[in-house]
């Protein structure tokens, strides 16, 4: 890592600069908590419809049982993965504002689903 006042080169794990004693503490940016978050729920996301498409091409009978039990257990842990986002929210407010909106995802749903399988 260089140190960005005077472009040394220093050790990845040096907390100053050996020639000039900058901190370099800032100069480093770990992964937020909340970039992983939005990278899981992108991924959760991405996996649930890549493999709904895969089943709905490969199963004439998908929307019949057992399939559909697959098809609604993704579909209900995307809607769950919704609560990743307010998880990722730094402020306050917007946050509690976001689990609102999750908990009626995951509301709908759930409810969405459970009609789909009982029908
Ligand atoms: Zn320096």
């Amino acid at each position: 890592m260089n140190c960005f006042n005077c472009l040394t080169p220093n050790a990845d794990d040096a907390k100053f600069c050996k020639n000039c004693g900058t901190s370099l503490y800032f100069t480093k940016t770990p992964k937020s908590p909340s970039d992983i978050l939005l990278i899981v729920f992108i991924t959760i996301g991405l996996i649930v419809n890549i493999g709904q498409f895969i089943i709905q091409q490969a199963f004439d009978n998908w929307y019949q049982a057992p399939i559909k039990y697959a098809i609604s257990g993704a579909w209900i842990l995307q809607c769950l993965s919704f609560i990743l986002l307010p998880l990722a929210i730094k402020d306050t407010s917007l946050k509690t504002v976001g689990f609102i909106l999750a908990a009626i995802w995951i509301i709908y749903g759930i409810y969405s689903n459970v009609i789909f399988l009982i029908r």
